[in-house]
């Protein structure tokens, strides 16, 4: 079935523009092969949201993005040492409007995939028989509830500084994340690892009885729980057991990072946030890469596989989303590299000749 794609656009700064720029190249030339058309809405978020109107966000984005689908976005914020955005207040530096965008549209799921290319097996810091034929495991952090959300406080308890920090989820928090886990298992490996910490956390306890309450639905899916110290050595020691890893905003946001490094290549790593609607922000996991920025050399592919994700999550377009990844693995398979993951003998290409053989690749 033809589709028109509404998709929002956040350039954003550094090499956000660049590595857009070829993502939208792939998209547009993945839906003229398949029959859709590209519609896309510029958007403004970050340094460049302050340079036009003052703040990293105004109200006008977030009402843009809410007609949109989707948005892909490339990256935001600057040198910190020289920009002038970061002379500002907190709230009004760039990286707030992230936030503050990923609060204005609900996005409580933060999808990010680490997949070790076999190519790209020299990046990894792993012993080469632990990650021999790669690995592809999706981290699934919750990204609204618990610790960095709940009350805190410091306070002096009889002449001592005491300071606290509560860790909440309720029930509906934990099933709609987990209903979103599952769904996308079925689209994967139907295997969830769902990792929590319940030898000693009541929240970890609810957790795991209502991930296994939403299982129920998913008789294809295989669920298996693990305390999350365990889970941070199961993934230097193992990490091709995992499919998708289910857990809390705090546990996620240490696994996520533990799990993209052992891949070793920043510029491949897409991510994606969603809400409880089809609704989703996608983009490369890396930031705006001031030090590289204007000199064609960025790695475009994170956020091209960003674009992947969109199509399969936002459009349910799984066989567009297939041939983008298809024609990123041949480019690699065929010896091209940028900078950033070159490797001796094989031929290194810009930001952009990189955009155009994956675009040229997608059949
Ligand atoms: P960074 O990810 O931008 O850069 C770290 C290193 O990785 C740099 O050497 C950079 O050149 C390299 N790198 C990153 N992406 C690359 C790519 N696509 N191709 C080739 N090399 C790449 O992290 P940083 O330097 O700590 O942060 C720079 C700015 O980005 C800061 O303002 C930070 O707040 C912001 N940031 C934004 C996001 C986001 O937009 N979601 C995420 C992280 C950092």
């Amino acid at each position: 079935m033809d589709m028109n794609l509404n998709i929002g656009v956040i350039k954003g700064d550094g090499i956000g523009a660049e590595i857009v720029a070829e993502a939208m190249k792939v998209l547009d030339r993945t839906a003229e092969i398949y029959g859709h058309t590209c519609d896309y809405t510029q958007l403004l978020l970050g340094g460049a949201s302050i340079d036009a109107h003052g703040v990293p966000l105004t109200d006008e984005t977030v009402e843009k993005a809410k007609k949109c689908s989707a948005v892909l976005m490339g990256s935001i914020g600057g040198d910190a040492k020289v920009s002038p955005w970061y002379k500002l207040e907190p709230s009004k530096r760039p990286e707030a409007g992230l936030l503050g965008i990923r609060k204005a549209l609900n996005l409580f799921a933060n999808l990010r995939p680490a997949i070790l290319y076999d190519e790209l097996k020299g990046a990894c810091p792993l012993k080469e028989e632990i990650t021999e034929g790669g690995f592809d495991l999706m981290i699934m952090r919750e990204l609204t509830g618990g610790l960095y959300f709940g009350e805190r406080k410091t306070v002096e308890e009889n002449g001592v500084m005491t300071a606290y920090d509560s860790l909440t989820y309720n029930e509906n928090e934990i099933r709609r994340i987990a209903v979103r886990a599952f769904d996308i298992a079925m689209k994967r490996g139907k295997k969830v690892t769902s990792v929590d910490k319940a030898n000693v956390l009541d929240s970890s306890r609810l957790w795991r009885k209502v991930v296994e309450e939403v299982a129920k639905d998913y008789p294809e899916v295989v669920l298996e729980h693990m305390l999350v110290d365990n889970c941070a050595m199961q993934l230097v020691k193992d990490p091709k057991q995992f499919d998708v890893v289910l857990t809390e905003n705090m546990f996620g946001d240490i696994l996520s990072d533990e799990a993209s490094m052992v891949t070793g290549s920043i510029g491949m790593l897409a991510s994606a946030s969603l809400n409880e609607t089809k609704f989703g922000l996608y983009e490369p996991s890396g930031g705006s890469a001031p030090d590289i920025a204007g000199k064609g050399i960025a790695n475009p592919i994170a956020t091209i596989l960003s674009a992947a994700m969109m199509l399969r999550f936002s459009f349910d377009l799984d066989k567009e989303a297939d041939a983008i990844e298809e024609a990123v693995a041949r480019v690699l398979r065929e010896g091209y590299r940028t900078i950033d993951i070159m490797s001796e003998g094989k031929t290194q290409i810009g930001t952009e000749k990189m955009g155009d053989m994956i675009a040229s690749y997608i059949v």
